[in-house]
């Protein structure tokens, strides 16, 4: 240990110089049940547009009383993994309704979808194996592929037709293809009837993640997949996550029985550690049913996304190519992103920069998420600041 140390303080020095070094914010409790703002120590309030609490959710009050109701009945914690005395009545029904939802045969309740890409990854692929996964794929889809043992390649990013050469160029070998549906860091959608067709004709597996699709796009929320109309078999297994648009905690794989099934006897990320809290199941439960009840959360959501986008055009406003509520301002350097942060932070606003390893060397960015509980007045105001920043670049907008 003390002969590391000089090691250990030389990275940290390393990751400052680079202006690399991240940090926590401690946010102080909020009780307003529209959320929107974060509270920070001492007081000061800033706008949050850097949550993926896209349908407003996480502190609707209705999630918090199901939480405590159940908490009331089942205690805080599950005491065990799921194969031992850990898996109750509420993960079961959360794993139907999941199902239903998703019109698949079964899903599979985890306690992150960091885990679940682990697990599905890790069993579906091996040894001998190859895994193909977009460019800027998910760390957790990178390293569910290095957990697996499979051999990984990279393909160009939302380019399908290099994932098919990928794909024919072993064809004797077992492979796995994996996407994000919605690119966390970018906001834009994966070519999803092109990789399906790939792994169709190659008989590999499809992976899709759409941690950020569910619950948001498609004409009824159910995704990057209804958005392209894929059903069950043309994306065999689906990922998603309850800490984004379901305001909630946890994650899930859906797909038919056998595949789940697997899962449930080998994923170590499953068996081996303890199971989600049914409190928290039973806020993911109450989350669904709002998310689908109440739709103009969604097309709020959307809503405010296409007004921030005519807005930043008209300003000048540098954006990526994405219609979902993950709008990255790029930025290039981690310094212009973390300055454009600091700005905009003075001005009342939390806009995370979002830096390298998250995202490539030299595409720096401001990520900002829209949220149904926005108003437009505070989307505009963002705006106006944003076009002020002296960190952006100076388009021929202005
Ligand atoms: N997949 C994607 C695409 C994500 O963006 C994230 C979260 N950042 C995850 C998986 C991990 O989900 P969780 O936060 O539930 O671990």
């Amino acid at each position: 240990m003390k002969r590391a140390a000089p090691a250990l303080e030389a990275e940290l020095a390393r990751l400052t110089g680079l202006q690399l070094r991240r940090s926590r914010t401690t946010v102080e409790a909020f009780p307003a049940s529209d959320r929107r703002e974060v509270r920070l120590a001492g007081g000061r309030r800033l706008v949050d547009f850097s949550s993926n609490d896209y349908l407003g959710l996480a502190h609707h009050p209705a999630l918090a009383a199901a939480m405590s109701a159940c908490a009331a009945r089942t205690g805080a914690g599950s005491g065990a993994s799921h194969l031992i005395t850990g898996h109750g009545a509420e993960h079961e029904r959360l794993e139907e309704e999941l199902a239903a939802f998703t019109h698949r045969e079964r899903a599979l309740l985890f306690s992150t979808g960091y885990m679940a890409n682990l697990a599905v990854l890790a069993t579906l692929a091996g040894r001998g194996e190859r895994v193909l996964l977009d460019r800027l794929s998910h760390a957790s889809l990178i390293d569910g592929a290095r957990l697996s043992g499979a051999e990984l390649r990279r393909y160009p990013h939302a380019d399908a037709a290099a994932a098919a050469r990928l794909l024919a160029r072993d064809p004797e070998r077992s492979a796995l293809l994996g996407t994000d549906g919605v690119f966390s860091m970018d906001g834009d959608l994966a070519p999803l009837p092109e990789l399906s067709r790939a792994a169709r004709e190659a008989g590999a597996w499809l992976v899709v993640d759409d941690a950020h699709g569910l619950g948001v796009i498609g004409a009824s929320g159910r995704g990057a997949l209804e958005h392209f109309g894929l059903d069950a078999e043309a994306v065999p297994v689906l990922v998603g996550t309850l800490g984004k648009a379901f305001g909630s905690f946890g994650a899930f794989v859906a797909g038919d029985a056998d595949t789940i099934e697997l899962l449930i006897q080998k994923a170590r990320p499953y068996i081996y550690t303890t199971a989600l809290p049914q409190p928290v199941a039973a806020a993911s439960r109450c989350a669904l049913v709002l998310a689908q009840a109440e739709s103009w959360r969604r097309e709020r959501v959307l809503s405010l996304t296409a007004r921030f986008r005519r807005q930043a055009r008209e300003a000048g406003v540098p954006l990526l190519d994405s219609l979902t509520p993950i709008q990255p301002v790029p930025l290039g350097s981690a310094a212009t992103a973390l300055a454009a942060q600091r700005e905009l932070e003075e001005a009342g606003f939390w806009v995370a920069a979002i830096r390298p390893p998250t995202v490539p060397p030299g595409s720096s960015r401001l990520r900002v998420t829209l949220s149904a509980a926005h108003t437009e007045a505070e989307v505009d105001e963002l705006i106006g600041r944003l076009a002020r920043c002296s960190a952006l670049p100076r388009s021929s907008a202005e």
